[in-house]
């Protein structure tokens, strides 16, 4: 376990809300969430799709504004933060999964594992290190080389995983990352996530709607509307 021996929540959601306008009508998503989760603990958020989940990760992820609320990361405010306060503390504590990788595509495997742990001050051979670490973990040691369109679905997503955990944030967000896989590829990639992200210490947040997945982790929230239960 890498991470601090604290037991202050890695996120804490007080009464969030969110709701769009839209064609002069309004949708409230989010309708007062309440969660806290714990250093390494690991979280399921199951929901059918339009139930809300990507918003409340984008919530917690500092990524969007217009909630209502309080949204802690570390113990941290985020609405007393000045956007670069905002910034660091996102590369600090955050790492994120989407179902789409997101990999830069001008780069290769190491290099979008790399490039993120530059940003946070890494030296080029500690982040090296760090990236071949991992993706040697996720069975890629042969695809270092690889740029993301030389490789399959799988072999993206698990280069998105270590891009995610390269700095070892206290909470990784993960939008239906393996939503995109077959079923088998899905289960060997969260299997493979959830070993990581355990074997680093880190909290997760996982956005699914596939029950099954959904029960390998530690706590189960379902999105019923607006509203945890
Ligand atoms: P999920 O991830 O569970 O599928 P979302 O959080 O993406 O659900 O969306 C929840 C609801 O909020 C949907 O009805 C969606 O249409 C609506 N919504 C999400 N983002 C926006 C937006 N930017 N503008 C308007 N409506 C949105
Ligand atoms: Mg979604």
């Amino acid at each position: 376990m890498n991470q601090p021996a604290t037991n202050k929540p890695v996120a804490s959601l007080r009464n969030l809300r969110r709701s769009f306008s839209q064609g002069g009508e309004t949708i409230e998503v989010l309708r007062g969430i309440h969660l806290e989760i714990r250093p390494g603990e690991i979280v399921a958020l199951l929901g059918p799709s339009g139930s809300g989940k990507s918003t409340m990760l984008q919530a917690i992820g500092l990524l969007e504004g217009g909630f209502e609320g309080v949204i802690e990361i570390a113990g941290v405010d985020a609405s007393k933060l000045s956007g670069d306060a905002r910034t660091t503390l996102r590369r600090d504590s955050l790492g994120f999964v989407y179902q789409f990788h997101h990999l830069l595509p001008d780069f290769n495997a190491v290099e979008n594992v790399v490039l993120p742990q530059l940003v946070a001050g890494k030296t080029t051979a500690e982040a090296r290190a760090r990236a071949e670490e991992l993706l040697t973990a996720l069975g890629l040691g042969h695809r270092m080389e690889h740029r993301p369109s030389q490789l399959s679905g799988g072999e993206q997503q698990r280069v998105a995983v270590a891009r995610a955990l390269a700095n070892r944030p206290a909470l990784v967000l993960a939008d239906e990352p393996t939503g995109n896989l077959d079923e088998a590829t899905a289960d060997r990639v969260l299997e493979e996530f959830l070993k990581l992200v355990r074997g680093q210490g880190s909290a997760a947040l996982v956005a699914t709607h596939n029950e099954r997945l959904a029960f390998r982790m530690d706590r189960v929230l379902r999105l019923h509307e607006g509203m945890l239960e």
